[in-house]
């Protein structure tokens, strides 16, 4: 592995000066640009390479500029791009079939642009189809403390981690609060005003905390008894990344909304809202809609990359990966625990080892992963990724553990 990191080339420097000065200051960035990728590998400006084991935050399922995904989306952009929503295209519906197909079938599915749109989508149909059916007060949403659903100010409102909400007060109402994982509490807060619940079935921005045993099930019964809809964030755990096609699936419940995102363009931005046929009839046209979604380009590339997840049986292979990976992680004396599910994994730092830190400097030695809170580290590389490239990727994150501990912690 080159040493990356350690020179930063005259490149960077001008692409890190020209974003400073010209982007809105929203993220805190590491001091790499990367210029190039190709399956589990990233190249940054200097030629240095990388092993990318964040997959750009669980979007990469398929390894960086497949080629097959590269094919598609160069022949549709050479063919039809886009076409407004007054129309029908010839893959947007396809792609609807193939979604709706992953689900069970007999739903309807919205095509959005990113995950935050998906979860809009499910939010006012959510609210639509309980004041259609109970009132007008049904429309609050129960959400779990420390989930995330994305930056608008709705998704924002449900997002469960009020240090962000500060700033943008006052958020849409509507939205409350429980403990993850506590079916009581979950209970007692479902009164009649309550139209929905939405739930991750792996919390992965608030840290990668797994819905222990039984809950999704009791959450799925206790709905079912109260009418209340459930709606699945299956934005980040959705196709194949945590060893099922859905993450709800490991608790064998069917959600009555589901939202995808990220891994379904495999980096092309596109989102999907799909939700039992019943349930979606409480949208009429003009209720909802997007200029871009659902546009042949995204779609395209959508139905390819679900094309090569079937093919390459990314679902068995998020399973065996997953595990060789959490393995090799629990090993180290540094880890003190390792959880997730398949290739979305969270290992847990014992004490006194900053996450950032240790973060930063696998970064400076060619490996891309995430701090995903002050004390434990995200892994989401590709569904692809080789056993040998996990065992080189975890030979780094050891070599910095040492390196980290004898520089004295910071
Ligand atoms: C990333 C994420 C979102 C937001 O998706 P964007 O495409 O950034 O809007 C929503 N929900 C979950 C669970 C996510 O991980």
């Amino acid at each position: 592995m080159t040493d990356a990191g350690t020179a930063v080339d005259a490149r960077y420097l001008e692409i890190a000066a020209r974003e400073q000065a010209h982007m809105m200051p929203v993220f805190a960035r590491y001091p790499v640009a990367f210029a190039r990728g190709s399956g589990t590998r990233l190249w940054d400006t200097a030629g240095n390479e990388y092993l990318d084991f964040l997959g750009g935050l669980a979007v990469v399922s398929l390894g960086h500029a497949h080629p097959e995904v590269a094919a598609a989306i160069a022949d549709q952009a050479a063919t039809l791009l886009h076409v407004s929503n007054y129309f029908s295209n010839v893959v947007a519906g396809e792609l609807a079939e193939r979604i709706d197909d992953l689900l069970g079938g007999d739903g309807r599915v919205f095509l959005a642009n990113s995950g935050a749109e998906a979860n809009e989508c499910a939010i006012k149909l959510a609210r639509k189809h309980g004041q259609l059916h109970g009132g007008a007060e049904r429309y609050h949403v129960l959400a779990a403390y420390r989930s995330f659903h994305g930056r608008t100010l709705m998704t924002l409102a449900a997002t469960g981690q009020p240090e962000k909400h500060e700033a943008f007060q006052p958020l849409p109402p509507g939205f409350r609060h429980v403990s993850f994982a506590d079916i009581d509490e979950l209970a007692a807060a479902m009164d009649d005003r309550v139209c929905a619940v939405i739930l991750e079935a792996v919390q992965g921005e608030g840290g990668v905390w797994p819905a222990p045993d039984g809950y999704l099930e009791a959450v799925r019964a206790l709905c079912d008894e109260r009418e209340v809809l459930l709606i699945m964030d299956e934005v980040q755990t959705g196709l194949g990344r945590t060893g099922k096609w859905f993450g709800f699936e490991h608790a064998g419940i069917r959600p009555d909304i589901v939202t995808l995102a990220k891994a379904l363009g495999n980096g092309m931005p596109i989102g999907a809202c799909w939700a039992r046929a019943d349930v979606a009839a409480a949208f009429v046209p003009g209720d909802h809609g997007s200029t871009f979604g659902g546009q042949p380009l995204a779609s395209r590339a959508a139905l390819t990359v679900l094309d090569v997840m079937a093919r390459e049986g990314v679902v068995d292979r998020a399973v065996a990966a997953g595990a060789r990976l959490g393995g090799l992680l629990a090993e180290l004396p540094q880890v003190a625990s390792v959880r997730g599910r398949g290739l979305l994994l969270g290992a847990e730092l014992v004490e006194g080892i900053d996450a950032r830190v240790v973060s930063a400097r696998c970064l400076a030695n060619g490996l891309v992963i995430n701090a995903v809170t002050p004390t434990a580290l995200r892994f989401a590389p590709p569904l692809l990724v080789s056993d040998a490239e996990i065992d080189a990727a975890v030979a780094i994150l050891a070599d910095v553990f040492v390196a980290v501990a004898s520089e004295g912690v910071s």
